[in-house]
């Protein structure tokens, strides 16, 4: 079984002073016994990646489909690969609202992810009005079906489940909520890629994650980790939620 995994989401933040964070992760957490990932804006990809890091693996937050060409301020899955990245996040909700992104997108840039021997982390959730309309199962398993390219396996591949409204908000679902959606990715995951792909493919929560609400959110059956925004960006913060992963495990 692939161990759990906390991994940070710097989004459009951090300038050079931030990769200070990361030295400070690294030498708390010299020997994890969960995997530690931070994806910091691809200006600092480079940079981060010849830091004295340890154990912490460095991503992207998007990649384009095309190994290279005519792309305009794009970034290709070759490009994060080398820079140092091991790892790519695909389909983050606020670039399918922000670039309109679709599940085929999705499933294409986590392909090209692939290809340049990433690990994809592929993000799925409903927005607060497909909850409230009790469509989430149907949503989730819909993003899932067309954003996960066949092929998935434990080591090529993540689940993120993020609901929208749950990002940036300080608002959680409960935890049944949280076990629920678990479940059924886990089961859709199962039937598609069988019991030990499917079984063994780590799923994150993702969504207003805090030192203060980590342990309890990492108690839910099939929850592997977190993917976490605003509090990555501090050592202090992702260090308690590492520490909260790494007790999880025992
Ligand atoms: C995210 O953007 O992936 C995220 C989970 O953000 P936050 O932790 O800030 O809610």
């Amino acid at each position: 079984m692939p161990r759990k995994l906390a991994a940070g989401n710097w989004k459009m933040n951090g300038l050079a002073a931030s990769l200070a964070e990361v030295e400070t992760l690294a030498e708390r957490f010299a020997t994890p016994s969960c995997d530690v990932l931070i994806c910091p804006p691809a200006t600092l990809l480079s940079r981060m990646a010849d830091l004295p890091r340890g154990a912490i693996e460095v991503g992207g937050q998007d990649c384009h489909a095309n190994p290279s060409g005519a792309h305009t301020g794009d970034l290709s899955a070759d490009m994060l690969a080398d820079a140092g990245a091991t790892h790519v996040i695909t389909g983050h909700s606020e670039r399918r609202a922000d670039h309109g992104e679709t599940d085929a997108d999705v499933a294409a840039k986590t392909e090209a992810g692939w290809r340049a021997g990433l690990t994809a982390v592929v993000c799925l959730g409903e927005t607060l009005a497909e909850r409230e309309a009790g469509q989430t199962l149907g949503v989730v398993g819909r993003q899932l079906a067309g954003s996960v390219p066949d092929g998935a396996t434990t080591a090529k591949c993540v689940i993120a489940y993020e609901p929208v409204w749950a990002i940036g908000t300080g608002l959680v679902p409960t935890l049944d909520q949280i076990g629920e959606v678990h479940s059924s990715i886990r089961s859709a995951l199962v039937a598609r890629f069988g019991e030990t792909e499917g079984g063994g493919m780590r799923i994150l929560y993702g969504g207003s994650v805090k030192p203060s609400n980590a342990t309890e959110i990492f108690g839910v059956a099939d929850v592997d980790g977190a993917l976490v925004g605003g509090a990555s960006l501090k050592a202090d913060d992702f260090g308690g939620i590492i520490s909260a992963l790494e007790a999880s495990v025992g």
